[in-house]
């Protein structure tokens, strides 16, 4: 991931980072960041960059041209690398006590980006023209004002580093902490057992990993609901919604409750109509009608935003008031797959299985046609897929779509009847539970080879049909 810092004190930033993860997350290449100085893009002769503000008041402010040219020349660096496409889709972060407040879920939603540039202001802040050319977010970090941004960029992407694959060295490790779904983190201990005649608590020395996660558990809620009541009672709404879903239907609903589960879905919707569960990172909103009759109404409710291109329909009904909406450019009908079971299936022996990184690209989009190459692209960059080895050679991969399911399996001919794809899917099941997670995945209706060996490895198949579909909005919705 590559950060730029458009400042007037790059040495600040630079002197900031050398340190400890983030140090070292920059020296192994997990994070690069980019320090610019905008006063070496003024065209003032005596380097000036600020002066004082029409109307009169208080103090002086950054003036338009030198951070415009600044900002020209970090987007044509990064157009220079990724390509016009990536530099005019950057997100350009202006850190200002105005912006909305920074949160773990934006930090979630900003770790998803490759590319973040921040503008730091100083003095009483930056002239408004400059801003409205080239800003995409505002971002504060408390409601109180600071003497510049640097500080605030330097919050926020420590914040979002440690979000990237990589850069913490146990990676499970961000996905159990403090507003990582909702909850406080639950109180820690390390050696010594006794300590000033306070003892560790026993169930953390029982050794009993099942015990162990209940008591943190308990712990945590206990915590947000003393510390926190506002972040418990949004917990405590989530959790009774998550309940609700899986009573009603365990198997079809499984992808909306780990949605909500994992922090990435939010509730758009939940009536007695039905539920809209979107998650804006990947793109896909999920709906669940109640009743038949109930599908219309609940379609029109589904957010008009650009970014929500598909749609996991859990019944039938919503089809027709979709293509109302949406020109459908693809509709695939599957059913969900659920690991339910408290052990992981046995790891293969013969198959080693490794993470990829982003150079076996060209391996992999030449036989994975279901997505785009940028999309595969994305999943190498985040750590997400897996490839299977046989003496070296890649016979296989597999991994997690953005959504949070798993898929994307692939064996090479010449590899194929060897236990390649199941040795990929039990070790994705056994990592998915090693995070915490509910495995699933959704399988085409159709595809045997895919139900049966799911079915092999104790994946439970729902029975009703779930409809994956592509669409973009109409002009008039
Ligand atoms: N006059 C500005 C106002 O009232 O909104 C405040 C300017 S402040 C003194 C200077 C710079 O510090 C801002 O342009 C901004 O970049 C940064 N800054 C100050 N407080 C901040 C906060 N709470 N969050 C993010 N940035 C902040």
């Amino acid at each position: 991931m590559n950060f730029h810092v458009m400042t007037l004190f790059p040495e600040m930033i630079d002197q900031a980072l050398q340190t400890s993860i983030l140090g070292r997350a920059i020296k192994n290449g997990c994070i690069r960041v980019n320090a610019v100085n905008i006063r070496d893009y003024t065209k003032d002769k005596h380097k000036k960059v600020d002066d004082y503000p029409y109307g009169g008041g208080a103090g002086m402010l950054m003036q338009a041209q030198p951070v415009y040219d600044c900002f020209q020349a970090v987007r044509a660096g990064v157009a220079a690398r990724q390509g016009e496409a990536a530099a005019d889709g950057m997100r350009v972060i202006c850190l200002t006590p105005q912006g909305r407040t920074f949160s773990q879920e934006m930090a979630m939603e900003l770790a998803e980006e490759e590319e973040l540039v921040f503008l730091c202001g100083h003095y009483e802040g930056i002239d408004e023209r400059v801003l409205e050319e080239i800003v995409t977010d505002y971002i504060s970090i408390g409601d109180y004002v600071l003497t510049g941004g640097e500080l605030p960029s330097l919050v926020i992407m420590d914040a979002v580093a440690r979000l990237v694959p990589g850069v913490l060295h146990n990676e499970a490790s961000a996905c159990f902490e403090t507003f990582h779904n909702d909850l406080l983190e639950y109180p820690q201990y390390s050696r010594p057992e006794e300590w000033q005649g306070k003892r560790v608590p026993e169930v953390l020395l029982s050794g009993d990993h099942r015990k162990v996660e209940a008591w943190r558990l308990e712990q945590s809620q206990e915590r947000t609901r003393k510390l926190r009541p506002d972040l418990f009672e949004k917990y405590r709404k989530k959790q009774s919604l998550i309940r609700d879903l899986l009573k009603r239907n365990r198997a079809l609903y499984i992808d909306m409750a780990e949605s909500l589960r994992r922090g990435r879905g939010e509730v758009f919707y939940e009536g007695e109509e039905g539920v809209i569960v979107a998650d804006r990172q990947a793109g896909v909103c999920m709906l669940a009608a109640f009743s038949d009759q109930a599908a219309g109404g609940l379609v029109s409710l589904v957010p008009a935003e650009p970014e929500f291109r598909q749609f996991v329909l859990h019944q039938e009904c919503l089809l027709a008031p979709l293509e109302e909406h949406c020109l459908i450019e693809s509709n695939i009908p599957c059913r969900h797959a659920v690991y339910h079971h408290r052990i992981a299936p046995a790891l293969s022996k013969k198959v080693e299985i490794r993470r990829l990184d982003p150079s076996f690209l060209g391996q992999i989009v030449n036989f994975y046609h279901t997505t785009s190459a940028e999309y595969i692209r994305e999943r190498l960059v985040k750590g997400r897929l897996f490839g299977a080895f046989a003496e070296g050679s890649l016979a296989g991969f597999g991994g997690e779509h953005q959504e949070g399911s798993l898929g994307m399996l692939y064996v090479y001919e010449g590899y194929r009847r060897q236990g390649i794809g199941l040795a990929l899917v039990s070790y994705l099941i056994g990592l998915h539970m090693s995070e915490g997670l509910v495995p699933y995945g959704h399988v085409a209706i159709g595809n045997s080879a895919s139900q049966s060996l799911n079915r092999k490895l104790g994946l439970k198949i729902s029975k009703e049909t779930l409809y994956w579909v592509r669409g973009s909005r109409r002009q008039e919705f």
